[in-house]
Formats: structure tokens, sequence, C-alpha cells
């Protein structure tokens, strides 16, 4: 229990204080997604130079594990290669499989638990698709 605890923390930290939240001024990959289940919305930036993410930000509304989510995952792909970034999203697949997966960005696995309500699980990985759909959108374009 006190474990559920801290990884609660964890998130209500990442949705009160989102990391890079916000759109960019110059040219960046823009995806829109939603989770109509459960009413979240997300809007996705990416700026990806060279086979790097360079930065990632995103806007949104929803519940605290679609954005808490968001929140950790624009963080955590920050200066990655995309192979770095897909297999991140990847890992957090095995995560809501209920896998027991590590992240260097350890506050990711504070979602955890939501393997345990199936009904959250699209909320948690909306902000992973948006990241590969970004990827491939960029892919596209080169
Ligand atoms: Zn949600």
């Amino acid at each position: 229990m006190q474990l559920d605890d801290l990884y609660r923390r964890v998130i209500m930290d990442h949705y009160k204080t989102p990391r890079n939240r916000g759109t960019f001024e110059d040219e960046a990959v823009t995806i829109d997604l939603n989770n109509p289940t459960c009413g979240d919305k997300i809007q996705l930036q990416m700026q990806i130079d060279n086979g790097k993410v360079k930065a990632a930000k995103f806007v949104g509304e929803g519940c605290s594990i679609s954005l808490s989510s968001a929140s950790m995952m624009t963080d955590a792909v920050k200066g990655k290669t995309i192979e770095e970034a897909l297999e991140m999203a990847d890992k957090f697949s095995s995560l809501m499989k209920g896998e027991p997966v590590e992240f260097e960005y350890e506050d990711i696995e504070a979602l955890s638990g939501v393997n345990k309500f199936p009904a959250r699980i699209k909320c948690a990985t909306l902000s992973w698709n948006a990241l590969r759909k970004g990827i491939e959108q960029s892919q596209r374009q080169e």
C-alpha cells in the first residue's frame, strides 16, 4: 500500500505540475489524439532533428492518468534517438501488460498500477501512441 501511495504522489505531481506543457513557436511535428472512452485530448508537438527527439511539448485536457503520462513521456524522450524513443514506447506497452520493466526515467513506473484497470490503459497509452504517430509522420516528411 505504501508503494501505491508513492506512485499516486508521483502521478499527481506530474498532473499538477506538468513538464513540457505548451507549444513550439518554431516548426514541429504535431499530432492530435483523443481517447473518447474517457474524454482525454492531447496535442503532442515534437522537434525531431537528425534522428533525435530534440524536444517535445504537449497541451491537452483529461484525467490525471492521461496528462501525467504525457508529462512523463515528453520528459523521458527528450534528447533520445528515434530508436530509443520507440523502444521506450514498446517498454511502456509491456508495463501496461503488467510485465516487470524498468525505466531510466523512473517516474514512468508509477503508472504500472494502471494495468489492473483496463479502462484506464487507454488513458496512459494516449501520449505514447501520439509519440509513435509523430515519429512516423516525421519519417514520411524526410
Ligand atoms: Zn483518461
